[in-house]
């Protein structure tokens, strides 16, 4: 009978992996925990047995914008649904009351908080329930990475319904957040389902961000003309910026934040839905339930918070099994701001919780090992390298490069200057700066000033994010650099350091292509323009004596909105940006 269901009713063939499991365990009435990836098809299985079923389910479901699509789907494939959630009318609910009445529904969509009001449970009591469906389950654990007060409450639907099963379902959790739900839920004796990590028909790239990534961004989209995707950014400032960007170089996309009103989220979700526009620019309030299965791609502009909110992020590409791509753009200081946040957590544990979990995400996006099976790892998964589906795979054939002797002037660097510097400074001092503030302080008297004009400042800082990476440096307060003890190894030779080479050639590559592209926002190189105009007007000299066409070209592209990035720049050194930089920032920022 399953398999006509399946057939004739969901127009499936055959089962994917751990569905029929699941399927029969709710129809032989046990409690279920089901963990099986975003576009595993985790619908199907509490779906399939309820229309076997003579009673009615009820789903849990966290995002009340979000339910209102699901209750439409099911209905568009004849499956009776409806929802009861606090933004419906007292008529609207009414009337899902009637129905429910009239045996019409066979599906129940409720929202925490209506569930656990007296009235709503009055009401469940009445009706015949085939059993629960906890969707998001992960939710209840506060060591989860979407913890829900709301959720919480659901802890007590075990005493009201004591003989209907509960079945619970996620896609992304740790033995930890496993054993929470349980315990919360009091599932009993739940048969436990997890399926493989692996989404293999998604490419993970991770690159080092340069300044605010639009370019490597752009690179990237060339290739995804006419796709549906989701970028991912921290904030909603920067989430408006971008989509304007976007807009205004031939591409269509839309915004979602938790900031614009109610309706403009449901409409932008719509219109993106219905392909009506390409891209969607999103915080992370643009989540949990986006079923729409031809995502081509997903791109993160910064570090993301968790290897969770990473791993369901990029599980929205390719729900329908067909190749598409992420890309992660990142840089140390993503990492740096987000361990400022944690500051302001009161419970000092679960900052430190936060904080572990902002290192592991660094670490994944650093570390030389295939990405695929770093997720898999974090879920207590095993996996072989994926030898073809992500970056690290396919450099592993390509060249290292030793980098020993850096990391060891580097480090004694670090030791000479009492560990109390922060990496522009103690690079400053490598390639022999003429900086005030080092001379000052004599830096310039060290045996280390100087001795490293081999390597370009790009390139120390890579080497400084390697070391980082692997451990040997740390960051202490004000950013500056720490030695571990693996440092100590370093600086004794007994332990060498090496880079995948093509990281050090990356950007030098994306820097060249940024400035010989040529493409860049017309309006705002008018604006740097006018001020190079008067700049050298102040100053009695030619304009192009400030910074070259070429230069302000290649600021109107990259757009770069501190010291670090703009020193990137091809034509801005040391000297050029203290006397012009701040100002041109200030002209960037403005812009922006
Ligand atoms: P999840 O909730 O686990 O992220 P969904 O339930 O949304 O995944 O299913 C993802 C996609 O897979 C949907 O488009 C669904 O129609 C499809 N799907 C589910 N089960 C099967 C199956 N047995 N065969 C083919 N496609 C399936």
């Amino acid at each position: 009978m399953k398999y006509k269901v399946l057939k004739e009713l969901f127009g499936h063939n055959s089962f994917r992996e751990l569905q029929e499991e699941g399927v029969d365990a709710i129809l032989e009435g046990k409690d279920l925990l089901m963990i099986l990836p975003t576009g595993g098809g985790k619908s199907l299985v509490y779906q399939l047995p309820t229309m076997l079923m003579n009673g009615i389910t009820i789903v849990i479901s966290p995002l009340i914008a979000l339910m209102q699509d699901q209750v439409n789907a099911l209905n568009a494939q004849d499956l009776s649904a409806a929802m009861i959630n606090s933004s419906q009318t007292q008529k609207e609910i009414a009337e899902v009351i009637q129905k429910l009445y009239n045996n019409e529904l066979k599906f129940l969509y409720l929202s925490p908080e209506k569930l656990n009001t007296k009235y709503s449970l009055e009401l469940l009591k009445n009706l015949n329930i085939n059993f629960f469906v906890i969707d998001e389950a992960h939710c209840i654990s506060q060591w989860g990475h979407e913890f829900r007060d709301d959720y919480r409450a659901l802890g007590t639907l075990r005493q009201h319904f004591a003989n209907t099963p509960i079945t619970a379902f996620t896609a992304t959790s740790t033995k930890m957040v496993q054993r929470d739900i349980t315990q919360a839920l009091q599932l009993n004796n739940p048969l436990i389902l997890k399926g493989k990590i692996f989404r293999k028909n998604i490419f993970i790239s991770v690159q080092h961000r340069i300044g605010n990534g639009y370019a490597q961004l752009k690179n990237f989209l060339r290739n995804h003309k006419n796709e549906r995707g989701i970028i991912y950014v921290s904030s909603r400032k920067k989430a408006e910026e971008l989509s304007i960007h976007l807009n205004q170089n031939g591409y269509k996309s839309l915004i979602y934040h938790a900031g614009l009103p109610q309706h403009i989220r449901e409409e932008n979700f719509k219109i993106f839905t219905n392909d009506n526009v390409d891209i969607m620019v999103a915080t992370i309030a643009f989540g949990m339930g986006i079923d729409k299965s031809d995502i081509r791609f997903v791109v993160h502009m910064s570090l993301p918070k968790t290897q969770e909110n990473y791993y369901q992020e990029i599980g929205r590409a390719g729900r329908d099994g067909e190749p598409s791509q992420t890309l992660l753009l990142f840089n140390s200081s993503d990492m740096i701001m987000q361990k400022q946040f944690l500051k302001d957590i009161p419970n000092k544990d679960y900052a430190q919780h936060l904080y572990e979990k902002i290192e592991k995400i660094y670490k994944f996006a650093t570390s030389e090992i295939c990405y695929h099976k770093q997720i898999a790892e974090y879920f207590e998964d095993s996996l072989e390298p994926c030898q073809s589906m992500c970056d690290n795979c396919l450099d592993e054939k390509q060249d290292r490069q030793d980098i020993t002797q850096e990391a060891q002037m580097i480090l004694s660097t670090i030791y000479k200057t009492k560990q109390s510097f922060g990496k522009n400074y103690i690079i400053d001092i490598l390639r022999g700066s003429q900086e005030q503030k080092l001379l000052a302080n004599n830096a310039d008297k060290l045996s280390v000033y100087g001795i490293g004009t081999h390597r370009t400042k790009k390139e120390w800082f890579i080497i400084v994010e390697r070391l980082l990476e692997l451990h040997i440096l740390d960051v202490g307060d004000f950013s500056t650099l720490k030695l571990t003890q693996d440092a100590v190894a370093v600086l004794k030779s007994q332990k060498g350091v090496d880079i995948k080479a093509s990281r050090l050639e990356v950007k030098k590559v994306q820097a060249r292509k940024i400035e010989e592209d040529f493409e860049y926002d017309k309006e705002l190189f008018e604006a740097l323009r006018q001020k190079r105009y008067e700049i050298a007007q102040d100053l009695g000299v030619a304009p192009y004596i400030i910074f070259g066409d070429k230069t302000l070209k290649a600021l109107a592209n990259y757009k770069p909105t501190d010291k670090e990035s703009m020193l990137e720049i091809n034509g801005i050194g040391e000297k050029k940006f203290n006397s012009f930089g701040e100002d041109f920032l200030e002209i960037i920022e403005d812009f922006l």
